[in-house]
């Protein structure tokens, strides 16, 4: 009953919860992991600067790019695709395309194989990125994600691509370590960049360039080692994390998988939902808890005044009529104490 009121009042403050047992875990996390693309941040990167090299020009890699792109739903396939619709660039149509999670796409575009994607998959294709890193790390100062581009084999770019970090993302981290929380931040983006948005929210924990199954190992360990862990995130690649961890938070604004995943989605990818959802846990629980203290006082006193205790000394027995009223005032007493719930501020 308490779950139930408790699951409605969490849909009013826009904490949508799937899962019972994530209401019934959440007070009791001591570790927050977060994705950063999406989750951190707004997941609406947009393109910063692009940069040429080995003779193509600036536009005709950026359309190319977007041409492979367009059939990626990855966010910061959606920017390179916008900024080449801002420079009106007619976008070619891709074949053979795929997309390796947590590392890029590749593809033929007007017969060019194409692959863009982070420094480790661009050098997985064979392709040398060095003569570019320098420029890279640049980008990457700010906070931007710098992706590479490899075209018929040779480098052909990088593209710095910049997401604003959430509004409210510095005072939810703040309240979170207020709690006594750890936040560990995880990201399958380059060192650099993770550093630069992890340092401005004042997380505690950066893992960086790491793949979907790396996440789910680093939620493993963390709950091995005795920690209750909540993983928020938004993406197909946090989907296995938010599935092994005691509770998983998808954002409401991510993929279907990820929210398929996790226990509780947040609407609209609002970070404060974390601290409301915690703040309805706890509520959620003391009132299960007094509860069962009112079950437990009932039928303490019911049961052996209804056996006949207070006979010898007092003269009193229940008539049934008084002991099926007792009953029913149990249950209603509980589920009036359930409906206390609604009234909790969140
Ligand atoms: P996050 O964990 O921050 O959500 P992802 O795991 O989705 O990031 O992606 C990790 C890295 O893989 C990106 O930073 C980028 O370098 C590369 N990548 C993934 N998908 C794409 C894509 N569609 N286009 C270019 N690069 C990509
Ligand atoms: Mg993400």
């Amino acid at each position: 009953m308490s779950i139930m009121v408790g699951v409605g009042k969490g849909a009013q403050a826009g904490v949508l919860i799937r899962d019972a047992q994530a209401l019934e875990r959440m007070e009791k996390v001591d570790t927050v992991v977060v994705d950063k693309t999406g989750t951190l941040t707004e997941g609406r990167p947009s393109v910063t600067a692009v940069v040429a090299a080995g003779g193509i020009d600036e536009n005709e890699l950026l359309r190319l790019a977007a041409g492979l792109e367009r059939a990626s739903e990855h966010p910061l396939a959606r920017a390179i695709v916008r900024a080449a619709e801002e420079r009106d660039l007619a976008i070619p149509a891709v074949t053979g395309f795929d997309s390796p999670v947590g590392k890029g796409v590749l593809g033929t575009v007007e017969r060019r194989k194409l692959a863009i994607g982070n420094a480790a998959f661009i050098a997985e294709q064979g392709v040398e990125t060095s003569g570019l890193a320098h420029q890279a790390d640049r980008l990457r100062d700010h906070g931007a994600t710098a992706v590479f581009v490899a075209l018929d084999g040779h480098i052909g770019g990088v593209i710095a691509i910049a997401d604003r970090i959430k509004q409210n993302a510095r005072s939810v981290v703040d309240e979170l370590h207020r709690q006594g929380i750890r936040i560990v931040m995880l990201t399958g983006d380059n060192m650099t960049t993770a550093r630069s948005v992890a340092d401005s929210l004042g997380i505690d924990e950066v893992h960086a360039d790491i793949l979907p199954a790396d996440k789910h190992a680093l939620v493993e360990k963390l709950k091995a080692g005795g920690r209750v862990v909540a993983m928020a995130g938004d993406g197909v690649n946090d989907a296995p994390a938010l599935a092994s961890a005691d509770v998983g938070i998808a954002m409401g604004s991510g993929t279907d998988i990820a929210m398929e995943s996790a226990g509780i989605t947040l609407l609209q990818g609002d970070l404060s939902g974390i601290l409301r959802a915690r703040k309805l846990s706890r509520a959620t629980m003391r009132n299960i808890r007094q509860n069962l203290f009112l079950a437990f006082v009932y039928n303490a006193a019911g049961v052996p005044i209804a056996a006949g205790a207070l006979y010898p000394q007092f003269g009193i027995v229940l008539t049934p009529i008084f002991a099926a009223a007792a009953m029913s005032l149990s249950s209603v007493s509980v589920v009036g104490n359930a409906l206390r719930l609604r009234r909790v501020k969140l």
